[in-house]
């Protein structure tokens, strides 16, 4: 029997509050660690405790990671395989009036807000890449 671990990537776009729809900018994150994943880019993030809710466990990384306070907005559909027993699962997220800014305190050397056209001018990793299509076409679909 496998148990599966959820993954969570916030999909943190800034602007308009609306969870990234016109012009808004999304947060990408350089890992600073493992070795094998250093200098890679990706959805802030990360896993699901016990008993905690997906996006409960977000707001909570994104909190310790970037000192950030912030909402999750709408579940990106779909949901990606990494290392087992990991899957990734994203939702778009904004930041709450009053939240400082992101800072990369955990697991990142490296914080960029990319504007649609910049989205992929950095090395996302793999998994991360059709998530970020994924959110991409959520917050274009309005
Ligand atoms: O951030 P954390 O180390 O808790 O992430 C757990 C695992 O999920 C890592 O192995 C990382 O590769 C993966 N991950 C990912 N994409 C993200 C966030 C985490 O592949 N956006």
């Amino acid at each position: 029997m496998t148990t599966r671990i959820v993954v969570v990537g916030a999909a943190l776009f800034d602007g308009d509050g609306n969870g990234g729809s016109a012009g808004g900018r999304l947060l990408a994150a350089r890992r600073s660690a493992p070795p094998e994943l250093a200098g890679r880019w990706e959805l802030p993030g990360g896993k699901v405790e016990p008993g905690e809710r997906p996006d409960a466990a977000l707001v909570r990384e994104l909190r310790e990671e970037l000192g950030v306070d912030a909402e999750t907005v709408e579940r990106v559909p779909g949901e990606w395989p990494l290392k087992p027993p990991y899957v990734l699962q994203v939702w778009t997220a904004r930041l709450l009036p009053g939240s400082a800014e992101p800072a990369p305190l955990e697991d990142h050397d490296e914080l960029r807000w990319l504007a649609p056209a910049d989205i992929w001018t950095v090395d996302w990793l793999d998994q991360d890449v059709p998530a970020v299509r994924e959110a991409l076409a959520l917050v274009e679909a309005g």
